[in-house]
């Protein structure tokens, strides 16, 4: 690659909304064989809605909204604000919060203990789901997001939340197949929901309930399978991965740490950046050969 041909191509994906912070990259995104995409915030909107609250006997949907809400009013995760606002106006203060990254949180409220999260929260805890769980399992299945509520030791309710899909996602993920890429996704999120929306989106790969650094092992492992691998993703917990890639693509609309992180930033949310910049990066190595 000649300097004047790359500094070309920088040009012409810069036009595109396509930014890249190191020109080595384009040199890479033109042998990407895998594309794996973080879910929340990346392929999703990032902005979940409450969809479903089942209670366990004993428990009402106020309490359980109150106290959750309660406690959730403390996090910054996106999942928080789908709880609040569902909870509304004139929330107990909680106290005593603790965020628990990758599982859930646990405050006080009202004088209880509260816990909120995903399942492997409640095992962590030895907290017992009973009926909960297959109802979890159920929401799962439907692409939703089950989430548990504990209140003093006992499980009080299953909480789904729902993020809606971008619209430019379906395009951007046949436009990787029409280049002939796998296509993969690496989320936290339950099993049963990311193999949900994957189907959804004829995603080829899932790599789920990973833990920030378990991402970055999930990235080695879809390397061996299908080779030089692109990663896109936007959250402070896709750092690491974006770093690992081969070549580490941040939303611009994300967070300061994962655009560091990246070697190209799109500047919109929208997927198809991703597929512009793989488009110029192989016209760009085509010409110079
Ligand atoms: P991701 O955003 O990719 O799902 P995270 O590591 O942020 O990854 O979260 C993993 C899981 O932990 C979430 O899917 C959810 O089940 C649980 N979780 C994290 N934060 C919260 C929270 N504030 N409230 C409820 N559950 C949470
Ligand atoms: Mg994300």
């Amino acid at each position: 690659a000649t300097p004047t041909s790359i500094m070309v191509g920088i040009g012409r994906a810069a036009q595109m909304g396509v930014l890249f912070r190191k020109g080595d990259a384009l040199q890479r995104l033109q042998e990407v064989q895998v594309v794996a995409l973080d879910k929340t915030g990346t392929l999703t909107e990032g902005r979940p809605s409450l969809t479903a609250l089942v209670c366990a006997e004993g428990f009402s949907r106020d309490e359980v909204l109150r106290l959750a809400g309660a406690a959730e009013a403390q996090s910054e995760h996106p999942i928080a604000r789908a709880i609040t606002a569902a909870a509304g106006k004139g929330l107990p203060k909680a106290d005593a919060f603790e965020a628990i990254p990758g599982y859930g949180l646990r405050a006080q409220a009202e004088g209880r203990e509260v816990l909120v999260g995903a399942a492997r929260l409640m095992v962590r805890e030895g907290i017992a789901l009973g009926a909960l769980e297959a109802e979890g399992q159920r929401l799962a299945e439907r692409g939703e997001t089950p989430l548990y509520a504990a209140i003093d030791g006992r499980a009080a309710a299953v909480i789904a939340v729902a993020d809606p899909v971008k619209p430019g996602t379906p395009a951007a993920i046949k436009a990787f197949h029409d280049q002939g890429l796998k296509v993969a996704m690496i989320t936290g999120d339950a099993a049963a929901t990311a193999q949900a929306i994957a189907a959804q989106l004829g995603i080829d790969a899932v790599k789920a309930e990973c833990l920030p650094a378990d991402k970055v092992t999930a990235i080695a492992e879809l390397q061996q399978e299908h080779g030089t691998l692109a990663f896109v993703g936007d959250g402070i917990n896709d750092a690491p991965a974006l770093a690992t890639a081969d070549a580490g693509i941040a939303i611009g609309t994300g967070t300061d740490v994962a655009i560091e992180a990246a070697d190209v930033v799109l500047v919109s949310g929208d997927l198809r950046g991703v597929v512009n910049a793989l488009t110029v990066s192989r016209a760009t190595m085509r010409n110079i050969r």
